[in-house]
């Protein structure tokens, strides 16, 4: 989980949270990149999917992504399990985990969760 990434993880998450949060949805790697861009600090960066990549492998190795279709760069998934908005008991800012992860680290201040 050392990985660098010019995409924080958080933001990932929160855009999955805030238009993708039912298992019964599909989006894509694509997709995703269409809602970082929008956002001020990603615009300027020329993202490409593969910027991260790392960050959606991760995903799928906690358990919170699953893997349905891939074609070339383009991959589709959906959730194992709804992503829920909740608090770092130690830092207090807001995190989304879909509850059955495994290895849930505070984005912020990096506390097992
Ligand atoms: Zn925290």
């Amino acid at each position: 989980m050392s990985t660098t990434t010019k995409v924080s993880r958080q933001d990932i998450r929160k855009i999955i949270f805030d238009n993708y949060n039912d298992t019964d949805v599909r989006f894509s790697n694509d997709e995703i990149l269409a809602h970082l861009v929008e956002e001020e600090r990603y615009r300027a960066m020329e993202l490409d999917v593969l910027d991260f990549e790392d960050v959606l492998l991760e995903m799928e190795a906690s358990g919170m992504l699953r893997p349905i279709a891939q074609n070339f760069n383009t991959r589709y998934y959906r959730l194992w399990g709804q992503v829920e908005q909740t608090s770092c008991k130690a830092c207090g800012k807001t995190t989304y985990f879909v509850p059955s992860e495994e290895g849930k680290t505070c984005p912020h201040c990096y506390a097992t969760l």
